[in-house]
């Protein structure tokens, strides 16, 4: 009955059944463990009537017209472009860390002297990563580079990741850049905006279609059986002849085989606060301070008229295998060499396409996994 199976609906697995439906008019059928749709990505109306994101904040940019573009069929937008400050020595700066935030910290002819030199070295309108503005052997780069090291990125990143940034991946530390310029936007991309009513509707729209069937509060094991020898799947007990789109974790499809892939979890503790206003931006980072990396005020993302607000604070912690939310994963060479492992084997199994921020064990932002999705919708399964 179904000629393709879905294991997941966060923005991989939806975006390629949509597609699927209405492109190649087939059946699809999608598999969720949780009683909602959406991923990550789920966003519903609190009791302050506030919108908020079920699992932290996601805020919506691109570069990618396509992208834009292929969203904008399932939701009409709000602009909005994202704005966050770091707590640092008792003051709120503006972050990624720019030329205005050297007025902020130091003292006016330091700042003035940091400026000039930043402005020599680089192009105006650039973006230097922490990790390169160290490697800088002038003295008062060098000063400022471990001035931004020591306030901004190594507590962040231990309370974050448990790791120094010099031990993650770099790309992700370069995520937030120095920006050589007067902007004290968090993101720079042609495209930033916010789904008007939320993310959860661009979910419904998409999956809503005659050809695609959604099974809630199931664990694909329970349907789905892989015999990995012979590389067949089976679905209730049958040999399953279509597709299988998988966009859980790659370590769990292999049954753990060849061990955890380690990712980082998160505790998001929400709090209503009995005032209009909680904080001055979306976003505060806290890096030195407290056990939680930042607070983010749902208010500022989904205007609203409200006497109270919603917080939320995110607690970084160690995934537990089986218990914990996989958020992120932890981005080491020797990680990446153990999810390697996995890729191999997935690769064998010809009717079988993983995708998505768990399936290929990357840091994909929600353009990222939509494009990737798109793509492997021409490539693999068209
Ligand atoms: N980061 C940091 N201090 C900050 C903000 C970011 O050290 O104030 C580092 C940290 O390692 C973090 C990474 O940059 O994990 C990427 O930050 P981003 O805000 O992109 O993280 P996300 O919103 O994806 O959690």
């Amino acid at each position: 009955m179904f000629n393709y199976l879905i294991i997941g609906s966060g923005f991989a697995g939806s975006v390629i059944a949509e597609r699927i439906a209405n492109i190649l008019n087939r059946k699809v059928l999608v598999i969720e463990k949780r009683n909602h749709i959406g991923g990550n990505c789920y966003d519903y109306k609190d009791e302050n009537n506030i919108l908020v994101h079920k699992y932290g904040p996601h805020l919506f940019h691109t570069d990618s017209k396509d992208v834009f573009d292929y969203l904008s069929n399932f939701t009409e937008w709000h602009i909005y472009q994202h704005k966050v400050l770091a707590f640092i020595d008792g003051k709120k700066v503006p972050i990624p860390f720019n030329l205005n935030t050297l007025y902020e910290v130091f003292p006016k002819s330091l700042a003035e002297k940091l400026e000039s030199k930043l402005t020599t070295k680089f192009q105006y309108n650039s973006k230097v990563p922490i990790l390169d503005l160290l490697k800088e052997e002038d003295t008062d780069l060098n000063f400022l580079a471990n001035y931004v090291y020591d306030k901004l990125f190594k507590n962040y990143t231990a309370k974050q990741w448990g790791l120094k940034p010099e031990d993650i991946d770099p790309q992700v530390t370069a995520r937030v850049p120095i920006c050589i310029s007067r902007d004290n936007r968090y993101f720079t991309d042609k495209y930033q905006a916010i789904p008007k009513e939320g993310y959860t509707k661009i979910f419904e729209r998409m999956l809503n279609h005659p050809n695609i069937k959604i099974m809630l509060n199931t664990d694909f094991k329970e349907i789905i059986d892989i015999d990995y020898e012979k590389k067949k799947i089976f679905f209730l007990g049958q040999e399953f002849k279509g597709k299988l789109i998988f966009t859980g974790m790659i370590d769990e499809f292999f049954n753990f085989n060849y061990g955890y892939l380690p990712y980082r979890s998160l505790d998001l503790k929400f709090e209503t606060i009995d005032q209009e206003y909680y904080q001055e931006a979306p976003v505060i980072n806290y890096p030195n301070d407290y056990d939680f990396t930042r607070i983010t005020e749902f208010k500022y993302i989904h205007p609203t008229k409200s006497d109270r607000t919603t917080i939320l604070k995110e607690y970084p912690k160690t995934y537990q295998p089986n218990i914990d939310i996989p958020y992120y994963p932890v981005f080491t060479k020797e990680n990446q060499e153990l999810y390697n492992m996995y890729k191999e084997d997935a690769e064998k199994i010809n009717d079988l396409i993983l995708i998505g921020r768990l399936a290929d064990y990357k840091y994909y932002d929600m353009d990222d996994a939509i494009k990737r999705a798109l793509e492997v919708f021409e490539e693999r399964v068209e």
